[in-house]
């Protein structure tokens, strides 16, 4: 049986806000310092701490011990500075900190699965210590725009689980963050002394496909219904066509992905005031990211009447080579193009961005090209003259690829425009109020979509309950933010949001009958959410749970 006083990964018995009886009975007294400290005390000396470390990564490093030493304390601090803390434990700092995970390594955070393990990962699993109800596995093989970094891809899987543990309250102790050690194909990695991965290089396609295999039968024996998420996989599909029927699984990259664009879509659209029908959307760059983002729009589209057909219509590609149509001369249309290709360009072939829009007149512009700047202060404007109110979304990534800034959007549409976009900008004062720009975060979704997985203890992920997540976080926001025109809610009230998803994703696996908790099946809404909260982990009444236990022991037997 695991032993609780086990202090990696994850240590909880040391705070110092313990009462002394609290310190007797978890056998710590003497442990820590005497003097009992308060939460805003505790707060106030991690943040002064946080300030004096100068650069990210120093920050990042500590607040991996903080996690690693108190965890209750880590997400207490976290709770209260999501906005500001959130860019130091996941994206951008986590990118520097893979880069330099295996330099910097100093203790166990999560689970590495090697390839020479294989016909054993049973095994191995065995040797966690806590019980797990989700997990996030990579191979390392994509980690952001950083390519393949190995093993050292962990600091993925330990920040995003934190993020599940901060924003949709699942227990710390019931994550498992997964790196997988299939070699690399990074030669700098396999030549540096210090890297803690196997230096062969990446296993093929093949053998990687046995290996998962091997790995989900495993990860699910161990913990029947474990959630398991990928991330970050170079080539993300095999691995989600395969399991998705069969496992609780889903890949955050696309479906997550998909889901957060598709959230404040659906606000773009409705605040835009032009019906379903009448939209007309202009997309530069018909890559698998602009593909996959269009087809996932389209299921709203048919969500609010139109035909497959209707909604198909509705959308207009745009790639290197100009418009996408089923008759352009040349070679031919890639497979993934063949779906949103026009026909009824009337052999029109129309080349620059500008000549698309004069022609299509559009409503909505997304930006999925890797063109930093395509749009242009002359599209931006002609935008703003077609329209009431543009719905702009530049969403390639990073911010130097980002077809537009927000300051641009804003400035050229004269405020008129409906912003989201892939990477971070800056709020930005504009004739005398502050805009806040909506940034697709994943965050807003896999939180949820985890939990109610978890919760409903469904048998698989399906679209529906994808869907779902990007239906529950448009209708999240507050009058006040759909009167400031924002398209997400306030990432500070992140924890009812994420409440809200999963009691959406919790409803569509019972739609769809994949759901095995039949007990919330005839609850209302509203006590779902009494009882989605009541099961979230919420590190401000641990403390609570140590006093019960200790008032258990002291009371009379049968009293
Ligand atoms: P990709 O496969 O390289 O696709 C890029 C597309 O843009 C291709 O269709 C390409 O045309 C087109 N393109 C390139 N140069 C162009 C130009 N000068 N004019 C017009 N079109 C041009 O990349 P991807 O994987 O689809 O990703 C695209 C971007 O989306 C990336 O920056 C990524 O960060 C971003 N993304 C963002 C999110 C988000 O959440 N915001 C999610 C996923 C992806 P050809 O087909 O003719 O080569
Ligand atoms: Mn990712």
């Amino acid at each position: 049986a695991p032993n609780r006083h086990v202090v990696l990964p994850l240590a909880t018995d040391y705070d110092t806000t313990h009462s002394n009886e609290a310190r007797k009975y978890l056998k710590t007294y003497g442990l820590t310092p005497p003097g009992i400290d308060t939460f805003e005390n505790q707060s106030k000396r991690c943040l002064a701490i946080l300030k004096s470390r100068k650069t990210p990564i120093e920050k990042y490093q500590y607040l991996s011990v903080l996690r690693n030493t108190n965890v209750n304390l880590f997400y207490r601090l976290l709770a209260g500075n999501v906005k500001d803390l959130t860019p130091l434990i996941y994206t951008p700092t986590v990118g520097e900190a893979c880069q330099r995970w295996s330099e910097l390594y100093t203790q166990p955070e999560g689970m590495y699965l090697s390839f020479e393990d294989r016909g054993h990962l049973h095994t191995v699993i065995q040797n966690w210590p806590h019980e797990v109800e989700i997990t996030v596995v990579t191979d390392g093989s994509r980690i952001l725009g950083l390519g393949d970094l190995g093993i050292d891809g962990m600091g993925i899987p330990v920040g995003k689980l934190s993020l599940y543990t901060a924003c949709a309250g699942i227990h710390p102790m019931k994550t498992l963050p997964l790196c997988l050690d299939l070699g690399t194909s990074n030669e700098e990695k396999r030549n540096d002394p210090l890297y803690l991965g196997s230096r062969r290089p990446k296993v093929t396609a093949e053998e990687e496909k046995d290996f998962l295999d091997e790995m989900m039968a495993a990860l699910t024996e161990r913990w029947p219904g474990i959630v398991i998420q990928y991330e970050d996989f170079k080539n993300p599909f095999p691995s989600l066509e395969r399991y998705q029927g069969t496992y609780t699984m889903f890949n955050d990259d696309i479906q997550g992905t998909g889901a957060v664009i598709l959230g404040g879509f659906i606000n773009g659209v409705k605040q835009s005031g032009i019906a379903p029908g009448d939209q007309r959307a202009v997309f530069l760059g018909a890559g698998s990211a602009g593909v996959g983002v269009a087809k996932q729009l389209t299921t709203y589209f048919m969500k609010e009447g139109l035909s497959e057909d209707e909604a198909r219509k509705r959308f207009w590609l745009v790639d290197s080579q100009g418009l996408v149509t089923t008759d352009r001369p040349g070679r031919a249309l890639a497979e993934h193009k063949i779906y949103f290709a026009r026909d009824d360009n009337e052999g029109k072939q129309l080349q620059s961005l500008e000549e698309v829009i004069e022609y299509v007149k559009p409503t909505i512009l997304m930006g999925l090209s890797t063109i930093g700047g395509a749009f242009t202060p002359k599209i931006l404007e002609r935008m703003a003259e077609l329209n009431d109110r543009p719905v702009i979304f530049p969403l390639s990534n990073p911010s130097s690829k980002s077809e537009c800034t927000f300051e641009d959007a804003i400035k050229y549409t004269k405020g008129k425009c409906l912003f989201a976009s892939g990477s971070p900008f800056d709020t930005l004062h504009y004739e005398g109020k502050d805009l806040v720009p909506g940034q697709g975060n994943n965050m807003f979704v896999f939180p949820g979509i985890g939990l109610g997985a978890i919760l409903s203890k469904s048998v698989s992920v399906t679209q529906n309950m994808i869907y779902a997540s990007a239906e529950a976080l448009s209708t999240s926001l507050l009058p006040e933010e759909i009167e400031a025109n924002w398209l997400y809610p306030d990432i500070n009230r992140i924890r009812e949001v994420s409440v809200a998803v999963t009691r959406g994703v919790i409803r569509a696996a019972q739609d769809d009958k994949v759901d095995r908790e039949l007990a919330l099946r005839n609850i209302s809404d509203e006590d779902m959410e009494q009882y989605i909260r009541h099961r979230m982990y919420d590190p401000f009444n641990e403390h609570e749970k140590v006093q019960n236990e200790i008032e258990e022991m002291f009371s009379p037997v049968g009293g």
